[in-house]
């Protein structure tokens, strides 16, 4: 029997009705409700821009915090980091802050800053056609059409569970479920249970599981590079003093920014403070882990950096339990009765719980958006790969903006620093349109070439390409996709002014490509 993984989105609550009837046109469409598009939101309301909507499919707001409730979630950028300038929270009740404190926060945000009657729930956008006649998005969602004079999409790269590309998954007869659609009617004490993949939310909720369940197998394919998680709770008069005195807070964001952005150095200089942080996560491994043979199964035997280096005090300590097992021959096939491992071993199991990560590659935003030669975005990408201009526009498709779009992740900081840079560029673009007179405008291919030949210029040195790894930055081609390959300081350098020059500004329909 093969039975699907992922249930909707949120359970039951996804069919909650969503607020009053979609408009049948804006100013603004914002897909998706994340730290993107509710900072949008936010910053189009400060920009005096009310006609847009935010367009979500799930029940309620907040992207990956909302969807990810397993047992340990937590940001692993630092909190006063890892939230929005415009809205600080003097409030974090710790250093990484666990995930339903940082749902609260978009919440709050949302509430607070008056987004709230734009945000349209349950509403998924299942396809958007530029109409180059009349010069504006035609959208299609699961509850009616609209159009808007502009998309900007905040869809998330991280939203689509992957599962291993193994036989059988799926005709698990007892429980099965991803770690980004925890089923919390699965009561895992005293049960066997299969953890498959060690990456950033397995060693985050396998401590938190271990205690409760008789058996645990943790399949691993690659073991992670692991650093200390100098994580601590802020006491109540250091918040009240944050409260207090904002300039505080502010220090201790800007001491946590500069922080990191010397941190990059270790994946981009000639490797040596790259070797200092390996020895130092040599030495966590060794002061948690006292036996040799499975110290050496945890041992990463590729260069700090090139996969996502993981932070944790308590996942090491979790493996050498003596109920949990690690298997690091991966995965071969799942059965209904287990999991069956590259040796040929089977492991009778109660519950699998997959940490698998996410369909990086195939959003489904890029599948439903089509642009003004008619493709989507995924057929525009199928040949040279995810990429566009500044991170943000793509020749083709006018008037769309992607947040967090082709080579803005990162591997050392906050990502919402790049999604509030983004957002900047996006207000800039709109200004640019009025100031001009015109309606639509499109980054012309060559800015966009050369943009990204420069970019993958810069990447060819860094630790994301050479670490010898595989790793979810890069497409099957290898061609890194994601990152952003230097400071970000310099990605909201290049994206504060709105570089009308590399753009075709348009007030009529044209036939031919810029
Ligand atoms: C467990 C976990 C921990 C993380 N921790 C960190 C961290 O510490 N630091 C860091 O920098 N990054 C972290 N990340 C990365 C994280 O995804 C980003 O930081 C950030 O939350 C992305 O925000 P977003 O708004 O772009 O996308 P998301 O938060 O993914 O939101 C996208 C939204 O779009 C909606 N959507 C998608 N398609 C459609 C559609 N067709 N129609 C309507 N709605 C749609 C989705 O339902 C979702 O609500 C983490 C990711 C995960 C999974």
């Amino acid at each position: 029997m093969t039975r699907t993984l992922e249930p909707t989105l949120q359970g039951a609550a996804a069919t909650a009705p969503a607020p009053g009837p979609l408009p049948a046109h804006v100013r603004v469409a914002v897909v998706g409700s994340g730290f993107a598009g509710i900072g949008t939101a936010v910053r189009l309301l400060q920009e005096g821009v009310e006609d847009f909507v935010v367009l979500e499919r799930a029940s309620s707001l907040g992207g990956t915090w909302r969807d990810n409730t397993y047992p340990g979630c937590a940001c692993d950028v630092p909190s006063h980091l890892y939230s929005f300038s415009f809205a600080p929270n003097p409030r974090w009740s710790r250093a990484f802050s666990p995930q339903p404190e940082i749902r609260a926060y978009l919440e709050d945000v949302a509430a607070r800053f008056g987004v709230l009657p734009h945000l349209h729930c349950g509403t998924d956008l299942l396809a958007g056609t530029w109409d180059d006649d009349a010069l504006l998005w035609r959208l299609t969602t699961s509850r009616g059409d609209l159009t808007a004079d502009i998309v900007v999409s905040g869809c998330g790269g991280l939203v689509e569970p992957a599962y291993p590309d193994v036989p059988g998954v799926g005709s698990f007869a007892g429980p099965a479920f991803h770690s980004a659609r925890w089923d919390h009617d699965v009561d895992l004490t005293g049960q066997r249970v299969a953890v498959v993949g060690t990456g950033a939310s397995a060693i985050q909720f396998v401590p938190a599981i271990a205690p409760q369940v008789a058996h645990l197998t943790v399949f691993q394919r690659t073991p992670p590079w692991i650093v200390p998680r100098l994580d601590r709770a802020y006491t109540e008069p250091e918040k009240a003093l944050w409260s207090r005195v904002p300039a505080l807070l502010h220090a201790s964001r800007a001491a946590k920014y500069w922080f990191r952005e010397l941190q990059l150095l270790a994946f981009t200089d000639d490797g040596r403070l790259r070797s200092a942080a390996q020895r130092e996560a040599r030495r966590h491994l060794a002061r948690q882990v006292p036996d040799p043979e499975l110290r050496a199964r945890l041992s990463p035997d590729y260069a700090m950096g090139c996969k996502r280096v993981l932070i944790s005090n308590d996942y090491y300590p979790a493996l050498v339990q003596d109920h949990v097992e690690v298997v690091d021959c991966g995965v071969r096939e799942v059965t209904p009765r287990g999991v069956v491992d590259a040796s040929g071993r089977e492991h009778e199991i109660d519950v699998v719980i997959y940490g698998t990560g996410f369909r990086v590659m195939d959003i489904p935003v890029a599948r439903c958006l089509t642009g003004r030669e008619g493709r989507t975005l995924g057929q525009e990408w199928s040949d040279g790969g995810a990429q566009a201009h500044r991170g943000t526009t793509v020749a083709g498709f006018p008037n769309l903006f992607l947040l967090l779009g082709p080579n803005t992740a990162l591997g050392h900081s906050s990502v919402v620093f790049m999604i509030e840079a983004q957002i900047s560029y996006v207000l800039e673009a709109l200004r640019a349109l009025d100031r001009h007179g015109v309606r639509a405008l499109e980054v012309r291919r060559p800015a966009q070439d050369a943009y990204n030949a420069a970019l993958q210029a810069q990447l060819d040195d860094t630790v994301w390409n050479t670490g010898g790894c595989r790793s979810w930055y890069r497409d099957e081609n290898g061609r890194n996709f994601t990152l952003w390959p230097t400071h970000t300081f310099t990605f909201q350098r290049q994206t504060r002014r709105f570089d009308a020059e590399a753009y075709e500004l348009r007030t009529a329909a044209r036939s031919t490509a810029p």
